[in-house]
């Protein structure tokens, strides 16, 4: 068995996977993002994941939310389409007759059964890439049979709270890597620890983070995580790429509002809006 190594990522790894766009493409060339979630009362969440998409720079945008966010979502962002669920508040029938080229699942969905069931559904249905989040973790969580319909390379992000309810207790930092690990081998899945030095997992390697800062420890600042990486791999990236540069890239906006505005007036909607400014320094 090969040895498992530790990749930092820093700017020289980042600017190496990245792609610069060529002059002669359209925004079909940069694909079509769907994020789903939302409930009432957290569509920021998806709000926030789809403005991240934008900003790293997907062609197109479709959010799926429950009813009540249509009018939200339309009027704050405009950029992005939106399709709804039948039921007001929250997800429980994800309908849709668009063809994604990824999928964001998960900010904010909350984990009621007509959820969970909606979920059951969306991942019997669909192959597409898939970066599971938040809520999304929460119901996976819940239902180990869910794994089994995961496509290869999905990339689950959760924090250390969503972490511990999907591979229990550690108790050592190594005793958790081992268990991250053993879930990513036996599900072939990407896996982040999202932390101060964000790590990412998969069936061999490590990666960790660099960049990133405690103004990042704010309201909606993981949702904005997700739609980084989902706008990656729509245009193209492979999910592990996709991932390594998206935690960088995140961090390194979060360094630029932080240099801005002070750890604490970091939100997440600047990070998402300074997604821009972090490609700009890998030149
Ligand atoms: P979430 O808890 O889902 O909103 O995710 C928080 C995001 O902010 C993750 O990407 C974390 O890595 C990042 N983050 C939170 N706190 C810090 C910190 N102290 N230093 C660097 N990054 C952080
Ligand atoms: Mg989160």
């Amino acid at each position: 068995e090969a040895k498992a190594v530790a990749n930092l990522i820093s700017r020289p790894e980042a600017k190496a996977l990245y792609r610069p766009r060529q002059r002669f493409t359209h925004k079909g060339t940069y694909g079509h993002a769907l994020i789903i979630g939302g409930s009432y009362g957290k569509i920021g969440s998806v709000c926030l994941t789809a403005t991240a998409a934008l900003r790293a720079g997907a062609g197109l945008v479709t959010i799926f939310a429950p009813k009540c966010g249509y009018e939200i979502l339309q009027t704050s962002l405009p950029e992005a389409m939106v399709i709804t669920d039948p039921h007001k508040e929250i997800l429980t029938q994800i309908d849709f007759d668009i063809e994604p080229d990824v999928i964001g699942f998960g900010v904010g969905v909350g984990t009621k059964e007509g959820t969970t069931e909606a979920m059951r559904h969306l991942l019997q249905k669909t192959k597409k890439p898939m970066v599971i989040d938040a809520d999304g973790i929460n119901i996976l969580s819940k239902n180990e049979d869910f794994f089994e319909l995961l496509p290869e390379g999905t990339i689950l992000t959760p924090h250390p709270k969503e972490l511990e309810r999907l591979i229990g207790p550690w108790e050592n930092d190594f005793e958790k890597l081992e268990k991250v690990r053993d879930l990513s081998k036996k599900y072939k899945l990407i896996i982040l620890i999202k932390g101060t030095y964000t790590f990412i997992v998969t069936p061999n390697d490590l990666y960790i983070n660099t960049t990133g800062n405690p103004g990042m420890a704010t309201a909606g600042s993981g949702d904005v995580l997700t739609g980084v990486i989902t706008a990656l791999i729509g245009q193209g990236y492979e999910p592990l790429r996709a991932a390594v540069l998206g935690v960088y890239l995140h961090g390194k906006a979060g360094d630029l509002c932080a240099e801005k505005f002070s750890y604490e007036g970091v939100v997440a909607g600047d990070i998402a809006r300074h997604t821009g400014a972090a490609i700009f320094d890998l030149f």
